[in-house]
C-alpha cells in the first residue's frame, strides 16, 4: 500500500542519522510522501536541506501562529519578507492561521489576524495552496477567507471540531486532515459527515507520548486503516483516494525519488 502523511514535521528530528533511519523505515512501510508543516525562517532552511530524502516531500513554508508570540513586530515583518523570497521553493504556504488557545488578548489576536491576512496575500501572489492551522477560531478564520476575492486551495491541518464548523470549508473545496486521535473515536462524526474525497490523515509527528517515546508518520497509516475499516472499504482504495487528493494539492509529492 502506498500512503502519504498529510502533515508532519520531519525537521524537528535534528539528528541526521536518526532521521535517515526513520525515512528508510517509512519507505519500507510504503510511505510515498510527507507533507511538511512550516514553522519559522530557521525551520524553512532545514526543510530545504531535506531535498535528498528518499521519500518525496512537500515543502511548506509559513509563519506558524505560535511563532508570533516570541517575535517583535519588526522580526515578524523580516520573517514575512524572507518568506516572500523563499516561497518559490515551497509547494504551499503554511502553517498559517488563527489559534485562540495561544492568543488570548485582543492585541494578540489582532497580530495573528494581520499576519494571517499578509500570508494569504503572499499565497495569492505566488499561487500557492495553503496549510491552515486553526484552533478554536473556525468562524473567524472563515470570515477572513470568505472576504478574499478568490478562494485559495488548501488543507485544514489537525481538523477536530464540531462538524457544523466544516460546512463552509467543504463547499469551498478545502481538504480536511484528520489527527491520529480519530483512531480512538469520532465524537464529531467527521468520518461520516465530511466528503471522503476531502479527507486525508496526518500524524503531526513527532509528538511526545505519555511514556516519553515519540510518534512517527506511521500514525497517518494507522488512522487511514482505521477509517477504511469504519467505512467498510478496502484500505488500498482509501490510500489511492488520499494519494490523488494530496498529489493534486502539492506538486512536490510528484517529484521522482532521488535515491
Ligand atoms: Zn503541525
Amino acid at each position: 500500500m502506498q500512503w502519504i502523511d498529510s502533515h508532519c514535521h520531519s525537521t524537528l528530528i535534528l539528528d541526521k542519522s536518526e532521521r535517515t533511519a526513520l525515512l528508510r523505515m517509512l519507505q519500507i512501510q510504503g510511505c510515498v510522501g510527507l507533507v511538511q508543516g512550516g514553522i519559522d525562517p530557521e525551520e524553512w532552511d532545514r526543510q530545504l536541506e531535506l531535498s535528498n530524502a528518499p521519500i518525496p516531500m512537500a515543502r511548506v513554508f509559513g509563519l506558524h501562529p505560535w511563532a508570533l508570540t516570541s517575535r517583535t513586530p519588526d522580526a515578524i515583518q523580516a520573517a514575512l519578507s524572507k518568506l516572500e523570497h523563499i516561497l518559490c521553493h515551497a509547494d504551499a504556504l503554511g502553517e498559517l492561521g488563527l489559534d485562540w488557545a495561544i492568543a488570548k488578548t485582543h492585541e494578540q489576536r489582532q497580530v495573528q489576524k494581520q499576519v494571517f491576512a499578509q500570508q494569504l496575500e503572499l499565497a495569492r501572489l505566488h499561487r500557492k495552496p495553503i496549510v491552515l492551522h486553526c484552533v478554536r477560531a473556525y468562524s473567524e478564520t472563515w470570515a477572513i477567507l470568505k472576504s478574499l476575492p478568490q478562494q485559495p486551495e488548501g488543507l485544514l491541518h489537525g481538523f477536530w471540531t464540531q462538524r457544523q464548523n466544516a460546512r463552509p470549508f467543504i463547499e469551498a473545496g478545502y481538504v480536511f486532515s484528520l489527527p491520529p486521535r480519530i483512531q480512538h473515536g469520532d465524537p464529531h462524526q467527521l468520518l461520516s459527515y465530511l466528503p471522503r474525497e476531502q479527507i486525508v490523515f496526518e500524524s503531526d509527528a513527532p509528538q511526545k507520548r505519555l511514556d516519553g517515546s515519540w510518534t512517527t508518520p506511521l500514525q497517518a497509516l494507522h488512522s487511514l486503516q482505521h477509517a477504511a475499516q469504519q467505512w467498510g472499504e478496502d484500505p488500498a482504495l482509501t490510500c489511492d483516494r488520499q494519494l490523488r487528493t494530496l498529489q493534486r494539492l502539492f506538486a512536490g509529492l510528484m517529484r521522482p525519488e532521488t535515491s
